[in-house]
């Protein structure tokens, strides 16, 4: 019955319009033209994110968790900069601990490999791993970081150093000034210095004399970084140890983490190669050891307008790719509902109070300054002065009481496992979405920008 039907309906086809044939082929044509135009001009307004990137802005808000983005979020009152960006979540795993630490969670951004805890990109046998830094380098890019840790903390470490244990920083500081990064810029001035100047490294080694012999600009300043900056490699360190926290920096003296960044892409911007800089927002991650929301919310704040400076710089400048992703969490943070009027009212670190009163001061006298606080109820007391149980240092048990007002939990003063958000713009930018591992970010940002990793990295 069917196979008779439809040799009528052509039949009847043909009676009716011979030319039908040709005038379905040529709207189908046409239909095929249009479409193929459309799908054209839909993509054209995005064709950097096709494209390869030239220059590559690595953004690490060290220890920024999902709920320490929605804290911050909540305590500006609107959405972030780095909101709109979101790409996907990164699992942050070293390879014998479920729970990481910044030197084998950086390592697997600055090298693409998965290595063990504490270790600074060095494989498990002992073997430096090239650096994604270090192969810029030598493919002719601009380098540079920007961190308001030591310069020599285990983050930054891992971009430009290799040791299997990431608190020999006398070393590290070394690799770096070996390194010649075109900017580097950050604390940890003490590190680099000799006893005799107040520093740490043995007599004679002043690392600061070095950098110069090497051709460094070496600046400690405000002011001297403010001041134009010439072609050489610029080092400028800005505090004996880590930076202050933006809560308590002196803008009149130190330098912001955006100020920082600013000038490092100034400076980075004029390569014909394009650059490499890494910038991390690392007073975060402390602020959250300390279990501090107020310090956390600061910094956190302090990252994202760097992060709408990144952003302009990229819009401005195509070719540019910016990737955001926290190496970890730390704190275990959870945020419920509560009121944030005290985050904003603080003025000072819990550890600065806790310093004040250890100095003499009154100890109401030194909560009141630092956060409005008049006074504390009977169980806040007996938890800061007199819990035999807690075992945790009275800066962070008074932090702790300060975030329970907000409704703020800290599960751990450590890291947690939970997956980290993962933010992109620019060419290459679509690479990184899904649920990635953090060797993942590592390996495409090598594939992205075309990097040769089969070199052996020297050493100082
Ligand atoms: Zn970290």
């Amino acid at each position: 019955m069917k196979k008779l039907k439809k040799p009528t309906k052509r039949k009847r086809i043909k009676k009716k319009s011979p030319i039908s044939f040709w005038g379905i082929l040529f709207i189908l044509i046409v239909v095929t033209c249009i479409s193929v135009t459309l799908l054209f001009f839909h993509t054209a307004p995005f064709p950097m994110t096709d494209s390869k990137p030239k220059n590559l802005i690595l953004m690490i808000p060290d220890g920024l968790g999902p709920d320490g983005v929605g804290l911050a979020r909540s305590f500006k009152g609107k959405p972030l900069h780095l909101d709109q960006y979101l790409v996907g979540m990164v699992q942050t795993n070293a390879t014998n601990v479920k729970v990481t630490d910044s030197s084998a969670a950086a390592t697997a951004y600055a090298t693409g490999k998965k290595v063990v805890y504490n270790t600074i990109s060095i494989d498990n046998k002992g073997q430096a791993l090239p650096t994604i830094m270090e192969a810029a380098k030598r493919q002719g890019k601009g380098t540079g970081i920007v961190v308001t840790s030591r310069i020599t903390h285990a983050t930054p470490a891992c971009f430009y150093a290799h040791t299997s244990n990431r608190h020999e920083e006398l070393r590290i500081a070394k690799y770096l000034i070996h390194s010649k990064l075109d900017i580097a810029l950050g604390g940890g001035l003490s590190w680099f210095l000799p006893y005799s100047e107040g520093g740490k490294q043995r007599p004679g080694h002043n690392l600061l004399n070095k950098a110069k012999e090497k051709g460094y600009r070496v600046i400690t300043t405000l002011k001297q970084l403010r001041k134009s900056l010439p072609q050489n490699p610029i080092l400028g360190l800005f505090s004996r140890d880590h930076m202050p926290y933006e809560l308590e920096r002196n803008p009149d003296l130190k330098p912001s983490l955006s100020e920082m960044t600013k000038i490092a892409l100034n400076h980075l911007k004029k390569k014909p190669e394009g650059f490499f800089l890494m910038v991390e927002g690392s007073l975060i991650d402390q602020a959250a050891h300390a279990s501090d929301a107020a310090l956390f919310v600061n910094e956190a704040i302090e990252f994202d307008n760097t992060v709408a400076l990144c952003m302009k710089f990229a819009q401005n400048n195509p070719g540019t790719l910016v990737v955001i992703v926290p190496d970890h969490e730390t704190g275990g943070l959870a945020v419920g509902e509560g009121d944030l009027n005290l985050l904003k009212n603080s003025k000072l670190s819990s550890e600065a109070i806790w310093n004040n009163y250890q100095n003499g001061q009154p100890f109401e006298e030194a909560l009141l300054q630092g956060t409005g606080i008049t006074e504390l109820t009977v169980s806040e007391n007996y938890y800061l002065f007199l819990d035999q149980r807690v075992m945790l240092p009275p800066h962070i048990r008074l932090a702790r009481i300060i975030s329970w007002r907000s409704n703020i939990l800290w599960a751990t003063i450590d890291h947690s496992l939970v997956d980290v958000p993962i933010y992109a713009y620019g060419p290459g930018s679509k690479e990184f979405r899904g649920v990635i591992d953090n060797s993942d970010v590592g390996n495409k940002i090598i594939s992205l920008f075309d990097l040769d990793m089969s070199f052996k990295p020297s050493k100082p």
